[in-house]
């Protein structure tokens, strides 16, 4: 693949919308560099149990867009890297590359011996920190690329030389160091998505500090058959079956003092964790808290089935606690808007649903660009500097996607404008 910055987009971040803005380029002809910081693609998606509206399993989308990628040539996947420094101007950037060691190189067949050779555990990023992973790990099931990962914590100890020991395809290198990788491109695609709100930042609401309060993030794991709980939606205090639960929408969103704006999926987010619920035991009831309902035009439909399940029970409110009893059982309190009454209503689980954050409002770009107030990147194609998915705004799967496709098509059209400019 030549690295000729006129006719190269450089995509920052391998989430679904970064992934679809890659191929979608490669495919008319466009050298892409895809660069992800963590050890495998596909972002927050591949962490969702399964999406709405036909809640299908996340590889649904994942997999053929990795499919593509595998099938083109013009796209360079580099994973476990960041932009470290950007300079230059539309058709001719300059772009260095910061690299963190994996310790397993390409020759990795995903065998697992080194799993096996493994003695000790570390927090398992993929479910949140909800569960462990022996110190070589593959990042998830449908990795992409399917490579392991030795943790960098042993480093430099006899387990990490066993693990070595125990790969029969000479896979592990333990001496790799951090690295940087220079490159030049003509227009990036900024596709660097979103983090949940810290919800620890909502005191009142007691997340980190009560056990069985969590967030919708962490739902997605619990009921994943690959998740911390195999699927299975328990308390973390105790492991007991969760049959009582509430979702609180707009925890920490459309609130001055921390997100002021909607995230857009949360309520259909919190519709699907009632359906997760729903259908794992016949005899739960699921209360949703809730300012007011915002299901978008298409989603309406999802939004009835919800609605008229009885045993699925809205509540307009914006609760102003959550305490626990003597079981641990979380107890939400305040005032129900319609009917004016004061509750203190006990559930086995309370789910937060909090918000998207863009990653760019907390890990500064490299480079100047333009955001708004909230920290969405917003696009300059004089500069040849684009936005996808939600780095761009809050947006679901679908709308993602869409975004997607169009930064691919501006990036294109920033290239030929400065290859237009360069011959006049
Ligand atoms: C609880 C919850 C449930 C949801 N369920 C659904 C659903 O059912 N259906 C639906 O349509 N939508 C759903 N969504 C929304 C969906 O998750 C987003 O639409 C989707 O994640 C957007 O993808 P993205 O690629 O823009 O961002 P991300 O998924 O965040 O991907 C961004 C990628 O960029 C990488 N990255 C970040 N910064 C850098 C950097 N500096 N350098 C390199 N790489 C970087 C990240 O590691 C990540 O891989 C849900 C959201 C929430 C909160």
């Amino acid at each position: 693949m030549s690295n000729d910055p006129s006719t190269t987009i450089l995509v920052v971040g391998g989430g679904i919308a970064g992934v679809s803005a890659a191929v979608e380029a490669a495919e008319v002809g466009f050298d892409v560099v895809l660069v992800e910081r963590e050890a495998s693609l596909g972002g927050r998606v591949a962490r969702l149990n399964r999406y709405f509206p036909k809640l299908c399993h996340p590889a649904c989308g994942l997999e053929i867009n990795y499919q593509r990628l595998r099938n083109n040539p013009r796209v360079r996947v580099i994973t476990m890297a960041e932009v470290a420094a950007i300079e230059g101007q539309v058709g001719d950037y300059r772009i260095s590359l910061s690299t963190r060691p994996r310790y397993v190189t390409p020759a990795c067949t995903a065998c697992g011996d080194c799993s096996r050779a493994a003695e000790s555990e570390v927090a398992d990023a993929f479910n949140y920190g909800l569960s462990k992973v022996p110190a070589a790990y593959l990042p998830e099931s449908q990795a992409y690329p399917l490579r392991y990962v030795i943790a960098p914590e042993i480093i430099g100890t006899p387990e990490a030389a066993a693990i070595k020991d125990a790969c029969r395809y000479g896979a592990v290198d333990l001496d790799e160091q951090p690295g940087s990788i220079e490159l030049a491109a003509g227009a990036v695609i900024w596709a660097t998505g979103w983090r949940p709100y810290d919800a620890s930042r909502i005191e009142a609401y007691g997340y980190g500090r009560l056990a069985n309060v969590i967030t919708n993030v962490e739902m997605e794991r619990l009921a994943a058959p690959e998740g911390p709980t195999q699927g299975r939606i328990l308390r973390p205090s105790d492991g007991a079956e969760a049959k009582r639960v509430a979702l609180i929408q707009c925890a920490g969103s459309r609130d001055v003092n921390h997100l002021p704006y909607c995230s857009r999926i949360c309520c259909m987010a919190s519709f699907k964790h009632a359906a997760y619920v729903r259908e794992q035991y016949a005899d739960a009831s699921v209360d949703i808290y809730y300012i007011d309902i915002r299901a978008d035009n298409k989603l309406e439909a999802f939004y009835r089935r919800a609605a008229d399940d009885d045993q699925i029970r809205l509540i307009k409110s914006k609760p102003g606690a959550i305490e626990e009893d003597a079981d641990k059982n979380p107890v939400v309190k305040g005032e129900d808007t319609l009917s004016r009454e004061l509750y203190g209503n006990a559930y086995d689980l309370v789910v937060l649903a909090v918000g998207m954050q863009p990653n760019a409002a907390l890990d500064a770009p490299p480079l100047a660009l333009s955001q708004d107030d909230y920290g969405f990147i917003v696009p300059e194609l004089d500069r040849g500097q684009i936005a996808a998915g939600v780095a761009a705004g809050p947006l679901d799967v679908s709308m993602s996607v869409q975004s997607a496709t169009a930064a691919a098509l501006r990036a294109i059209q920033a290239l030929q404008g400065a290859r237009q400019v360069a011959a006049e």
